[in-house]
């Protein structure tokens, strides 16, 4: 068994342990004391692997888990799956991430739940890999261990006064989490009152994600699973235009077609970019356009925008910015609360290089665009976690088609990856 240093969390993963034996079928094993869990743990593990059962420890139970989870159960049947969470629930961004206005995504948990279903898998949820659990803890217990713990972490702007303490400004994972229910990001209190102006950095769909949230009427919120907290806050929000910047162009984006399709059929929105910047971007690389029916599509889908010219509220594409600086208020200065954002500056920029490799170079100009809220979509990194080899400069845990390899590209035996961990975060749930 794991060396557990907290005495609530051992006797959870017995009893997860002991909700999978083939002995000891108890419906309310959380009922049993701790002496009766420790007597019969070792024979019931010694019943469950007598079959010379494939035990598999998976770290993450997000859909890299499961599907990792589902294959290995289906296409081996030996095999006894246990997987690790760090939170007390599973499914990760799927729960936590995946807007709440998109369940036809969210329904793919009833996927999921199918596995958790199978009495050869149990759930171990509150424990962290590399503070309660550590790769020899694993070795010692498993035949092979697949680490699928995810992308948990922001990529910063890298801008002077981002670590300020700034009221108003986040992250978008802590903005997402806020309205998904996410625990930690429950009381992150924003202030939507104070201004009618969203600034979102970042041009991918997670951007969009957080921008719609913004703009769609909360009538229609409420027939979501939005927390009923953000749908309060929402309700009073004075937020009616958002604009999205990027350092790059058009033909830059990362949204997907559906994503940004649903963007300019938000009722009352009006829908503002620069219509002669796209223009131009798209006749001159015609034939890498053409050439790329995704990108076709969503420009096609950016060009449609020009008619959308009525509406209350408001979003706008803004290219060829890169964030240089905060803007705060000066009028509370002498305050020691956090100072309230006020605007950003940004570099503009002009584009060098083919289409496919396009890179943003500064002009020496500089533009500032105020608005009250600021959120930082840049991405979501993963972190480097103890026993794990990692490639610092990909962010992800070197791998030869899932093997994970060490940094002399030796394979490690036993130790696999899936996900977002192995290939980057980017794609969606289908690709993961
Ligand atoms: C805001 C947002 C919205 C999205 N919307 C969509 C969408 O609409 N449609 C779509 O198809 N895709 C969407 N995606 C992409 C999709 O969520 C990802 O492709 C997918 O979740 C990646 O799966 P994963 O299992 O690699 O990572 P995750 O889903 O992040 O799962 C990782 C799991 O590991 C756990 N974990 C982390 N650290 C540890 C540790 N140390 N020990 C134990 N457990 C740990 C985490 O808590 C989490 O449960 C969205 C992504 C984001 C960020």
């Amino acid at each position: 068994m794991p060396a557990f240093n907290n005495e609530k969390k051992k006797l959870q993963f017995l009893r997860a342990m002991l909700g999978t034996c083939p002995l000891f079928r108890a419906e309310n094993v959380k009922n049993l004391l701790k002496k009766q869990l420790l007597s019969i743990s070792s024979s019931c593990n010694k019943a469950r692997y007598s079959s010379a059962p494939f035990r598999l420890a998976v770290i993450g139970s997000g859909p890299a888990g499961f599907y990792t989870a589902y294959h290995m159960l289906k296409e081996y049947p030996p095999t006894l799956v246990d997987m690790y969470e760090a939170l007390p629930v599973p499914f990760g961004l799927v729960r936590y991430g995946v807007a709440p206005d998109h369940p036809e995504v969210k329904n793919v948990q009833h996927r999921f739940d199918e596995v958790a279903r199978d009495p050869r898998y149990a759930f171990i949820g509150n424990v962290q890999y590399g503070k309660e659990l550590k790769v020899e803890d694993l070795r010692a217990h498993y035949d092979a261990v697949v680490f699928s713990y995810g992308a948990s972490q922001d990529k910063p702007l890298g801008i002077q006064n981002e670590n300020d303490p700034i009221e108003n400004v986040f992250f978008a994972r802590a903005f997402v989490g806020w309205y998904n229910g996410l625990p930690q990001y429950r009381d992150l209190q924003p202030d939507l009152t104070r201004t009618d102006t969203a600034i979102v950095i970042g041009h991918g769909n997670v951007a969009l994600d957080v921008s719609r949230i913004l703009l769609t009427d909360t009538e229609k919120l409420s027939k979501t699973d939005i927390t009923e907290y953000a749908l309060e806050v929402l309700r009073k929000s004075q937020i009616r235009n958002v604009i999205l910047v990027g350092r790059r162009g058009p033909l830059q984006i990362s949204f997907t077609a559906k994503e940004l399709r649903e963007m300019m059929r938000i009722p009352n929105t009006r829908f503002h970019t620069d219509f002669d910047l796209l223009k131009e971007e798209i006749s001159e690389n015609s034939e890498y356009v053409s050439n790329n029916r995704p990108l076709k599509r969503l420009m096609q889908i950016l060009e449609s925008g020009i008619s959308n010219t009525i509406g209350e509220k408001s979003w706008t594409l803004k290219f060829l910015r890169s964030p240089t600086e905060f803007i705060v208020r000066d009028d509370d200065v002498n305050s020691l609360r956090p100072r309230n954002i006020y605007a950003v500056k940004f570099n503009v920029n002009k584009l060098e290089g083919p289409p496919e490799k396009r890179v943003a170079v500064s002009t020496g100009v500089t533009e500032e665009i105020e608005g009250g809220l600021v959120i930082k979509s840049l991405g979501y990194i993963s972190v480097p976690l103890d026993g794990v080899p990692f490639d610092e400069k990909k962010g992800t845990v070197p791998n030869d088609r899932g093997k994970v390899l060490d940094l002399d590209g030796n394979e490690v035996p036993g130790l696999y990856v899936s996900g977002w961990l192995k290939s980057g975060a980017r794609g969606v749930i289908a690709t993961t």
